[in-house]
């Protein structure tokens, strides 16, 4: 399998090269050329794999045996997934009939990123001892210096996947004050040598901004080999796609229905996922093209509602608040602008609508659609906005459809699904990002033929991405006036408590500016014994 730019103007990457460069040399985004259909008889025979065993049969149809021997991914994967804490990977829980919850979030920094980081952890140092292994004696050294700036989530799962890694440094810029307490604490207390925290006097954007400087700085940049983990690389949005197989084989087995037999095939899955960047959704997508049976997925937004609006309007327009910048909500891991991955939905959807016969995939369309979203990337960042034709959405709107949900939905939510008074309802603690997730599948329901299970055909599996201890005061607040809710008690998980008080290791900077962040790195760099 190669890969190919949404921007047209690369081809023929290999997955080591798409995964290990990140973005296209053209601005782009990594896309395999074709999308694999799954093998014939992919439902009996995975009908009782766990999730390592489908991870590396999913995985191993976009990565060719020649770039990673079967036998290495299967090695890769399950060091990936020895790290959570649930035999299952991403277990399901049942909430009522027809209605169920993924938990994303049982690997080490609690949320949904872990599935995707602890993978790109190890595929990383894979890549980098496999090319120094390539090197005469006493050739060069292959590393890896990973910056990154975070407003939580990205940086702890990022650290947790990249600590310990050999020849990669790991750099993850904060802003001061500015992150939860929980989570500031979950970077800080990682105190392996390659893990370096920056505390960045300034805001998310400073930090972004920094952070972009440094890769735009060639010198900087070729000294230190400077890599991405955001949730642009692909084989994050690749690692992605196992769970909603796992979660599509997973309820089947608790029903006790074959996965090959006619009743199966009678249901419909409907899966809705609180979203930002637009990554696990897009991950969602990939499977059902693939072939995994599915009915909708239901882009769940909070309050910076760019993809809502878009499947209303068919403008996809940057809208800045009246600060200009993106609104602060309960769900602050999808506070975002602009949806970085949805240049990849655009992509299919304008070669598809392009074509005769709806699918053809010809190089002369591949190269038109790549030449369309660079446009309208451009337009963009020019106007802010840019117009898609009715046609593409109709098309996007065969699977997707998208929710809005505001903060006080979210909080209404968390406390109706702790304080259910539905007798055939189990009583459970939503984290905010989830709540929208809930929240944006309960009016769908109720606003569409969709019967649920077992009433009707329906199935919906609500994806939670974040664990509520993360979220602590957001999930206090919508509980606090429950009678018996004890936040300790009821949510705090073991590994959270005393974590607050642990040793932490952190670099101040006193002014968002890059030579003084470059300054730092250097010098960090030169204490772990790396010379450049
Ligand atoms: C990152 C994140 C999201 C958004 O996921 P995208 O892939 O960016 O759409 C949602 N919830 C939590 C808790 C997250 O950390």
């Amino acid at each position: 399998m190669q890969y190919r730019s949404t921007r047209g103007q690369a081809k023929n990457y290999s997955f080591e090269e798409a995964v290990m460069t990140g973005l296209g040399p053209d601005g782009g985004l990594f896309i395999p050329q074709e999308i694999p259909a799954l093998p014939a008889n992919w439902r009996q025979d995975w009908a009782q794999f766990s999730f390592q065993e489908l991870a590396v049969e999913i995985l191993s149809l976009f990565i060719d045996d020649s770039e990673i021997p079967r036998a290495e991914l299967a090695q890769l994967v399950e060091r990936s997934y020895a790290t959570f804490r649930s035999e299952d990977v991403t277990p399901l829980a049942k909430i009522r009939n027809g209605f169920y919850i993924l938990e994303l979030f049982h690997g080490p920094t609690f949320a949904f990123k872990d599935v995707a980081l602890q993978f790109v952890g190890n595929l990383f140092e894979y890549f980098l001892e496999r090319r120094n292994s390539r090197e005469p004696a006493g050739g060069k050294t292959h590393r890896l210096t990973v910056v990154g700036a975070t407003s939580g989530d990205t940086g702890s799962a990022a650290i947790y996947g990249l600590r310990n890694k050999k020849n990669v440094s790991v750099f993850i810029l904060h802003p001061n004050g500015r992150v939860s307490p929980i989570q500031e604490a979950q970077m800080t207390t990682v105190l392996d040598k390659n893990v370096h925290n920056l505390s960045v006097e300034g805001t998310f954007d400073d930090c972004q901004d920094i952070v972009k400087n440094l890769f735009g700085n060639k010198e900087f940049n070729n000294r230190h080999h400077l890599g991405a983990v955001n949730s642009i690389n692909w084989a994050r949005i690749l690692a992605q796609t196992v769970y909603y197989f796992q979660a599509y084989f997973s309820l089947l087995r608790s029903l006790d229905i074959d996965a090959a037999s006619p009743e199966a095939d009678a249901i419909k899955f409907d899966f809705s996922v609180p979203t930002g960047n637009f990554g696990d959704v897009l991950a969602g997508y990939y499977a059902y093209r693939m072939g995994l049976p599915t009915n909708k997925l239901l882009i769940a937004t909070n309050e910076n509602d760019i993809l809502y609006r878009f499947f209303k309007s068919h403008a996809y327009e940057k809208q800045t608040g009246a600060d200009g910048g993106v609104k602060a909500t309960l769900s602050p891991a999808m506070d975002i602008l602009v949806s970085s991955n949805f240049e990849r939905l655009l992509w299919y959807l304008v070669r598809e609508t392009e074509s005769d016969d709806g699918k053809s995939d010809s190089e002369e369309l591949c190269d038109k659609a790549g030449q369309t979203v660079n446009n309208w990337m451009q337009e963009l960042k020019e106007k802010g906005v840019f117009r898609v034709a009715d046609e593409a959405v109709l098309k996007a709107r065969e699977v997707f459809d998208a929710a809005r949900v505001t903060d006080v939905e979210t909080s209404a939510t968390i406390l109706s699904y702790y304080t259910t008074e539905n007798a055939d309802q189990c009583s459970y603690v939503l984290d905010p990002h989830t709540a929208v997730g809930v929240a944006a599948a309960d009016d769908y329901i109720q606003n569409t033929e969709i019967k649920t299970h077992p009433a009707g055909s329906d199935i919906f599996i609500c994806l939670a991405t974040a664990h509520p201890a993360k979220f602590s005061e957001a999930v206090e607040a919508a509980l606090k006036t429950t009678p018996g809710f004890n936040f300790a008690q009821d949510v705090l998980p073991e590994e959270f408590r005393g974590l607050l008080e642990k040793e932490r290791r952190v670099t101040h900077v006193e002014r968002a500016d890059p030579q003084l962040v470059m300054d730092v790195i250097e010098k960090e760099l030169r204490g772990e014994g790396i010379s450049f």
